[in-house]
């Protein structure tokens, strides 16, 4: 059975409508972050309360199961959503999303602006991420290059924290088994950062929110040229089993 009609994989208003009656089901707030290219893009915030999970996706439009498997995870923990602290990004780049396009309507990669107080888009970000104490963060991607699932991990935790939620993704699309990964050496599907990535010409996402304080931060990464439906299952059930370990 196929979890999603493909032709919608792209469709933002039919993301929009999904995390509309998620949103419902979990008494999550919703918030505006920015209006960019016609688009809004909002972020939703739980009635927990205590440090706080952050999960985030669709920073690159062309990578469309980081931001279904969030929403299909979230469909299915309703109850969590309700009951722990959490801020979601559903979609940070909703332009690229209907384009199928890496960058934003601007022409630029979001996730080497998040040091820019100026920015449309990572400005206002900034301001929601800096106002939170964090227990975890989750910032989910997809790499046309991957050959199965792999992960950075941030937080100094010595690669140990992401080999669980990895293994549950790769029970769909399998382990990277690349040694190298985009400059970055790689063991078994995780990418331990020992210092911040100089090779970059801006900061991402999970750079940023690791040094605004939180503690752990994992990159999920799906192999984007698989089928559909794995990948979002992995991605689903990669966020699953990060938020079972590490927000107890
Ligand atoms: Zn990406």
């Amino acid at each position: 059975m196929s979890l999603l009609p493909h032709h919608r994989v792209h469709d933002v208003r039919a993301l929009s409508a999904g995390w509309n009656t998620v949103a419902r089901a979990a008494g999550l707030r919703r918030h505006l972050l920015a209006r960019t290219d016609g688009f809004e893009v909002v972020w939703y915030e739980s009635r927990g309360s205590g440090p706080a999970c952050y999960l985030s996706a669709g920073v690159h439009g062309d990578e469309p199961a980081a931001a279904w498997g969030l929403l299909a995870w979230a469909q299915a923990h309703t109850d969590w959503l309700r009951e722990r602290a959490a801020v979601i990004i559903p979609c940070l780049n909703p332009h690229g999303l209907s384009l199928n396009t890496r960058a934003d309507g601007r022409g630029l990669d979001l996730n080497r602006r998040f040091h820019l107080e100026d920015d449309a888009v990572c400005g206002p970000w900034r301001r929601v991420a800096g106002s939170r104490v964090w227990r975890l963060a989750l910032c989910l991607h997809e790499d046309y290059d991957g050959q199965g699932a792999y992960v950075y991990e941030l937080g100094g935790h010595r690669g140990r924290m992401a080999s669980a939620p990895l293994a549950a993704a790769a029970r769909h699309v399998g382990i990277d088994p690349r040694r190298r990964i985009d400059h970055s050496q790689a063991r078994d599907g995780i990418i331990r950062r020992r210092r911040m990535p100089t090779h970059l010409p801006g900061l991402p996402e999970a750079v940023v929110l690791h040094q605004l304080g939180c503690p752990l931060t994992l990159t999920f990464e799906s192999p984007s040229e698989f089928g559909l439906d794995p990948r979002v299952q992995a991605q689903s059930d990669f966020i699953a089993t990060a938020l079972a370990e590490f927000s107890a």
